[in-house]
C-alpha cells in the first residue's frame, strides 16, 4: 500500500539518539495512536491482547492460550493451508533465487558480523501434521513444534512468502559483508521445531536474528508489527540479556520499514506502535542473541495480500530489513 500519512522524516542512521526520532516519526503516522513505542513495550502484557485482541491468527498459532491449550492452537492453525491449492511449480523460487552464490563475504560495513534469518514455517509442514505438532519445551510452557502458517485467500501460502523475502534480505545483507545463514531453506521436510529455530542462531553466535512472517488475521486489520522479546526466565529460556539489544534492534527494524516501504504500523496491534512484546513464543523465549519477529502484514486482507504477493513490495521489505539491521549493527 501506499501510505499516505502526514510527511515522514526519513530517520538517520545514528546511534540511540534514533530511538526518539522514530518514536515521533511512527506516531506521526498514525495520529490516532498515543503511545510511543517506549510506553507501548512496558506496558504490553505476555499475550498482546492489550493490543487490541481482534483476530490475531498468528498470535493464537503461535501462542498457547491457558484458555485454548496448544492442541486446539495447532489445530485452528492447520486449518490455513487445508483451503490453499498447493502448486509448488507455480510459486516456488527458481533454484538460482533461493542459492546466493557462497563467494567469500564482501568487504563492506557488516563484514565479521553474523545474522541469522528464520524464514517462518516451511512451505511442506502442511505434509507433516504429526512432526510439527509434537511439543516441545520453551521454557515457560510446551508447545508445537512448529505451524504450518497461514495463506492468501487465493492460496498463496505465508511459508513461500517467508523464503522469498528471506532470499531477498539474504542477499541485501551479504553485499554489506554479513555472513548470512538461513535456519530452513526449504530443505528439510517439515520444520525445523522451534526450538532448533532459535538454537541455530544461538550456536551460530548470531549479532541479529530476524523470524519473518506474514499474519492471518481478519480482513481489514493491516500494517506489520515487530515482535519483541519480553523478559523470561523460565526452565531453557532467559531472555534477560536480549531484550534491551532486541528492543533496539526491532526498533531500527520498524522504522526503516516504515519508511522503505511506505507501510503503516499494523492498524489492529501494537497500538499504532508497530511493536508488540510477547513472551509466549520460543522462537524468542530460547533466544540468546538479539533477535525480533517480523509479521509483514496480513494475508488475509486482500489490500494486503496484494502487496505481500508483489515482488517488488517484497524487495522493498527486505531492503526495509536489510537497512534496520544493518543501522543496528553498526551501531
Ligand atoms: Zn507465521
Amino acid at each position: 500500500m501506499s501510505y499516505t500519512g502526514p510527511d515522514f522524516e526519513p530517520p538517520q542512521p545514528r546511534r540511540s539518539p534514533l530511538r526518539r526520532p522514530l518514536t515521533v516519526a511512527i506516531a506521526a503516522l498514525v495520529p490516532g495512536a498515543l503511545l510511543g513505542w517506549g510506553v507501548y513495550a512496558a506496558v504490553a502484557g505476555p499475550d498482546d491482547g492489550s493490543g487490541g485482541g481482534a483476530d490475531r491468527a498468528e498470535g493464537a498459532r503461535t501462542s498457547a492460550p491457558p484458555s485454548s491449550g496448544g492442541p486446539a492452537s495447532a489445530s485452528a492453525d492447520a486449518k490455513a493451508p487445508t483451503g490453499t491449492s498447493p502448486s509448488p511449480t507455480s510459486t516456488k523460487p527458481s533454484p538460482s533465487a533461493s542459492k546466493s552464490a557462497p563467494a567469500a563475504p564482501a568487504a563492506g560495513p557488516l563484514k565479521g558480523k553474523v545474522v541469522v534469518i528464520d524464514p517462518g514455517h516451511n512451505p511442506s509442514n502442511f505434509q507433516h501434521a504429526s512432526e510439527i505438532n509434537r511439543k516441545v519445551n520453551v521454557g515457560t510452557h510446551w508447545k508445537a513444534c512448529d505451524t504450518t502458517g497461514t495463506a492468501t485467500n487465493a492460496g498463496w501460502p505465508e511459508a513461500k512468502f517467508t523464503l522469498d523475502v528471506a532470499h531477498r534480505l539474504r542477499t541485501l545483507l551479504e553485499e554489506q559483508g554479513a555472513t548470512v545463514k538461513l535456519t530452513q531453506d526449504d530443505d528439510r521436510p517439515y520444520g525445523p521445531c522451534v526450538d532448533e529455530r532459535a538454537r541455530i542462531g544461538n550456536e551460530a553466535k548470531a549479532d541479529a536474528a530476524i523470524s519473518i512472517h506474514a499474519d492471518g488475521s481478519g480482513a481489514g486489520n493491516r500494517g506489520f508489527h515487530v515482535i519483541l522479546p519480553g523478559s523470561v526466565h523460565d526452565g531453557e529460556a532467559d531472555t534477560r540479556a536480549i531484550v534491551a539489544p532486541s528492543a533496539e534492534l526491532g526498533e531500527r527494524v520498524a522504522g526503516s520499514f516504515v519508511r522503505v516501504t511506505g507501510s503503516a504500523p499494523s492498524n489492529y496491534v501494537g497500538g499504532g506502535t508497530g511493536l508488540v512484546t510477547r513472551t509466549d513464543l520460543g522462537g524468542l523465549n530460547l533466544s540468546t542473541v538479539p533477535k525480533v519477529f517480523i509479521e509483514c502484514g496480513n494475508m488475509r486482507d486482500g489490500k494486503d495480500a496484494a502487496l505481500l504477493t508483489s515482488g517488488e513490495w517484497r524487495q522493498k521489505a527486505a531492503q526495509g530489513m536489510s537497512e534496520g539491521i544493518v543501522s543496528f549493527l553498526r551501531g
